[in-house]
């Protein structure tokens, strides 16, 4: 295998992880690197040692399986702390050891209209720091390159301003700056440091949340470079109105310059990335291909790289080329898999355990706050997870329409990008949906997992025939129900009730 395949297969190896065990994902799952894969060893850098035994404990069976089922070998995972050239971590760039991405320039950005703002303010910020935008703050969801746009920045100040001493830290980096400083008595050295700086940039500055301390040494820094007309560029993961646990003053500052957002790409952006992606890991695609895979992938541009690996990884291990039935089979089993588990049923069961709650109240007209919320969850999880429809899930969940549905699922996808504990509650019911190991012998079993239809839209009075039918279910203790608008689903409904007797009581 060369470097670069390598580099590939242990990408595959982190994104699969990610997929299969997302309660255990953290933020820096982002900065593992690749340190060696040699003689059926994998060793992965970690940030720090906290992290490598955070993975030890946690994901070392995770890691070791996916590796297994990527390249179809035993391989021995190792963690370290080593540093590999590809390193995404930050570093002190005036100290010479910031390992900028070599592939994370502007050259290597396709603009569109969902990010031309943002290119176009790095661009002049890379341009005359310190005097186009003061502070620029870039925000966006996940995966759509802000990270990417702020090395591109480093990049072109290194080439141009040879001199200018840049800081580039994760916010993460920050915090444990600030708290070893106090620890060692050397808070003066710190804000030295901090405060001296031509550019100052600091990644996802939303980890600021709930850290009072060193919000307000962020503060005062962030006042002395200003006032020095020193640059600031900050990224987070939402706008700065949206960071509500931030002091309000802090919160203005971010907006006295510019504040710029990511979209999510249009199928044109996300074509030509692809493109410009297997460009970079020297593979050639068709048109037709890069298209198939942006109309696969639509949120996040990790995802579409994912995407890409998966294709690769699929290929290489077939030893056959990159056609687009290959490409389907890579992706299209991906998703079969996905879904081919999880059932309503599985949902709300889960949902209602986690937030202990009743089914029934879930499926009532109830809008107190302790039902309406399981109930949103519900609908959004129903959304992602199944392959019912709006209105089924609708019907489901207490008769509400296809708008509510999708209110409820929008809802509850913002709060994820926003607040953090909604991304974790999700991650765990999640987690219990899919490793319920009753669940998936239920759902496994196909007979289990029919969905029994009754179309009852020649009756005449459908709701009233739905409401009888539901009141002989539910005496026969099949909750499992739900009327949609012109039909009933009894989901699971052969675990309940024996056929016979739903047949006896009509
Ligand atoms: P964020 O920091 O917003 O979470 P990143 O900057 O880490 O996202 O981007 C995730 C991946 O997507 C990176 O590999 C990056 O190169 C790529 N990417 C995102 N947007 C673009 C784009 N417009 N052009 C090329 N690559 C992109
Ligand atoms: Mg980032």
């Amino acid at each position: 295998m060369t470097t670069q395949d390598k580099i590939n297969v242990f990408l595959e190896i982190v994104h699969q992880v990610k997929r299969l065990d997302p309660v255990n994902v953290r933020k820096w799952f982002d900065e593992l690197v690749l340190v060696q894969f040699d003689g059926g060893l994998l060793e992965i850098g970690c940030p720090d040692e906290a992290s490598a035994q955070f993975l030890q404990d946690n994901c070392l069976a995770g890691f070791t399986q996916s590796a297994q089922n990527i390249t179809g070998h035993l391989v021995s995972v190792k963690f370290s702390v080593s540093r590999s050239q590809l390193s995404e971590t930050y570093d002190d760039l005036s100290q010479g050891s910031l390992k900028l991405h070599p592939n994370y320039t502007f050259e290597n950005f396709i603009v569109g209209p969902c990010n031309r703002l943002a290119q176009a303010s790095c661009l002049a910020v890379s341009q005359s720091p310190g005097e186009a935008y003061n502070p620029l703050f870039l925000y966006g969801n996940d995966g759509l390159g802000k990270t990417h746009l702020l090395h591109a920045v480093c990049h072109r100040i290194r080439e141009k301003l040879l001199n200018a001493s840049i800081l580039f830290l994760s916010c993460e980096e920050f915090v444990n700056r600030f708290i070893r400083a106090i620890e060692q008595g050397k808070l003066d050295d710190f804000q030295r440091r901090m405060r001296t700086v031509d550019i100052l940039i600091i990644d996802d500055i939303q980890f600021l949340q709930e850290r009072e301390q060193s919000q307000e040494e962020f503060f005062h820094t962030f006042n002395a470079l200003y006032n020095n007309q020193k640059q600031i560029m900050l990224a987070a993961n939402c706008a700065p109105g949206e960071l509500p646990s931030l002091e309000e003053a802090l919160i203005n500052r971010f907006k006295w310059g510019l504040v710029a957002r990511l979209d999510a790409p249009g199928y044109e952006t996300r074509t030509a990335i692809v493109q410009k992606k297997a460009h970079l890991r020297g593979l050639s695609i068709s048109e037709e291909i890069a298209g198939y895979i942006a109309r696969k992938v639509k949120s996040n541009v990790r995802e579409l790289e994912g995407a890409l690996t998966i294709i690769y990884a699929t290929a290489k291990a077939s030893d056959s080329q990159i056609t687009l039935e290959l490409a389907q089979q890579a992706l299209g089993d991906k998703d079969v898999i996905d879904e081919r588990h999880i059932s309503i049923i599985e949902i709300s069961n889960a949902v209602t355990k986690y937030f202990d709650v009743r089914l029934a109240d879930l499926q009532s007209k109830n809008r107190s706050q302790n039902i309406a919320l399981p109930r949103q969850i519900c609908m959004y999880l129903a959304r992602n997870l199944t392959i019912h429809s709006l209105e089924e899930i609708g019907g489901y969940f207490g008769r509400y329409d296809q708008a509510t549905v999708l209110d409820a699922s929008d809802w509850i996808d913002n709060l994820r990008q926003t607040e953090p504990k909604m991304n974790s509650l999700i991650q765990e019911v999640t987690k219990q949906i899919t490793q319920d190991e009753q669940n998936i012998n239920i759902a496994e079993n196909a007979s289990f997992s029919l969905k029994l239809r009754i179309e009852i839209a020649e009756f005449v009075d459908h709701e009233k025939v739905a409401d009888s039918i539901i009141k002989v279910c539910r005496a026969l203790n099949a909750y499992h129900i739900a009327c949609g608008g012109n039909g009933l689903i009894i989901d699971d409904w052969e675990t309940y009730v024996p056929e016979e007797q739903l047949a006896e009581k009509f």
